[in-house]
């Protein structure tokens, strides 16, 4: 049996969960979560880095920073994550839904401008598969409006755009670390600040709405509720985790772009012969390998591929349901049609990447598609 997605536990998360328990701090914000924190500034050059219990609270923070109030519009694909979406919706949003590029999911740009209005306040990047957006063009439009950019890097850990990481070009970003991403914690997140008019309040939100973290500094002698927040910080034990993934995150990274080159190769005849599409990665973006997805011609051939490849006890799966015309958002949307979006809903397929997947198994995976299409 092959599944779609396997957890690799790279070896010391045991150890450093046991280090949590002796250490006797178990709670957040304690050697583990400054470690990781630390760990993301150094390697990737953010500024200001708070580890969350998942992207959706980190997007949820996102919401509550940029101050979002009734009536607010902001601006995102709707080929994306509930997450993405609901973070806004919570805080009152009104979401206006861009389609995607016709060849690949991200957020159309040329499509965003005819959508603002006086009453958007942010438009939101997903970098679909962790290739990045078109960042630069989004940033211009955001400083011409006013705007603010929220990365939504949930699958962009360790990916660029002109040699900029993901997660370091909006005002805001969130990574995620559930167990279907590259780096995992089992469920976790990470928000970026960059915009530095939001880092103090960022460790207020983060901290149910007190300055404790200032407290633990030694910067304010008695700490207090000074604002809103939540509990949006990890317990110890799940940056520990986190920690001993972190450490082999590089080893990680060259497994899955070793098993995405090997897909791509044996799947490109088929590419080819026009008879699939497999992912384009545009010249500023980088490919860390998090998905490798392919675009059949028609929602049957795609629904029927799966059969074939759960007939051999493979497990590919399809992607998102565009937002717009979910069951809770389609009477709120403005009826305009988004062709992209549905067109990934109906034909793309996303087919097993895990580490410990052999190379004898990408074969098998790639032989029986070619099998599929009778090339
Ligand atoms: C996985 C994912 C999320 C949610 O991440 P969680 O850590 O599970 O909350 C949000 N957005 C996108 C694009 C994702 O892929």
């Amino acid at each position: 049996m092959i599944p779609f997605n396997k957890p690799y536990i790279t070896g010391n998360e045991n150890k450093y969960i046991n280090d949590v328990i002796s250490r006797g701090k178990i709670s957040g914000n304690g050697f583990y979560t400054n470690k990781c924190q630390t760990f993301f500034r150094e390697k990737y050059g953010f500024k200001h880095c708070l580890l969350t219990t998942s992207c959706t609270d980190a997007l949820e923070m996102a919401a509550i920073l940029i101050d979002i109030k009734y009536g607010d519009e902001v601006i995102m694909p709707s080929y994306t994550f509930v997450s993405t979406a609901n973070a806004f919706v919570l805080r009152g949003a009104k979401i206006v839904f861009a389609d995607s590029e016709k060849n690949c999911p991200n957020i159309d740009v040329q499509k965003i401008e005819a959508l603002i209005s006086n009453k958007t306040k942010a438009i939101v990047a997903v970098h679909y598969a962790g290739i990045a957006c078109d960042m630069d063009n989004i940033n211009l439009l955001a400083k011409k409006y006013n705007l603010f950019v929220i990365e939504d890097s949930a699958q962009a850990i360790d990916s660029f755009y002109n040699n900029k990481t993901l997660g370091s070009l909006g005002d805001i970003a969130a990574f995620s670390f559930h167990d279907t991403k590259n780096i995992i914690s089992g469920e976790g997140g990470l928000l970026v600040v960059n915009n530095e008019n939001f880092i103090k309040r960022s460790e207020i939100i983060w901290e149910k709405g007190t300055n404790r973290a200032e407290f633990f500094r030694g910067e304010v002698n008695k700490y207090g509720w000074v604002d809103v927040g939540s509990s949006f910080l990890p317990s110890e034990l799940i940056a520990a985790f986190l920690f001993a993934q972190l450490e082999n995150i590089d080893n990680i990274q060259a497994k899955r772009k070793h098993i995405w080159e090997l897909y791509y190769n044996h799947l490109n005849p088929i590419q080819n012969a026009n008879i699939i599409k497999l992912p384009e990665i545009p010249n500023y973006a980088s490919n860390n390998a998090h998905m490798f997805y392919l675009i059949c011609n028609t929602i049957d051939e795609r629904n029927n591929l799966i059969k074939h490849l759960k007939n051999h006890d493979i497990y590919s799966v399809f992607h998102y349901l565009s937002l717009h015309k979910s069951e809770f958002y389609k009477n709120k949307h403005d009826n305009r049609e988004l062709i992209n979006s549905d067109n990934f809903e109906n034909c793309l397929l996303r087919l097993p990447l895990y580490y410990e997947l052999s190379d004898n198994e990408i074969l098998k995976i790639c032989n029986l598609i070619k099998e599929y299409f009778k090339i």
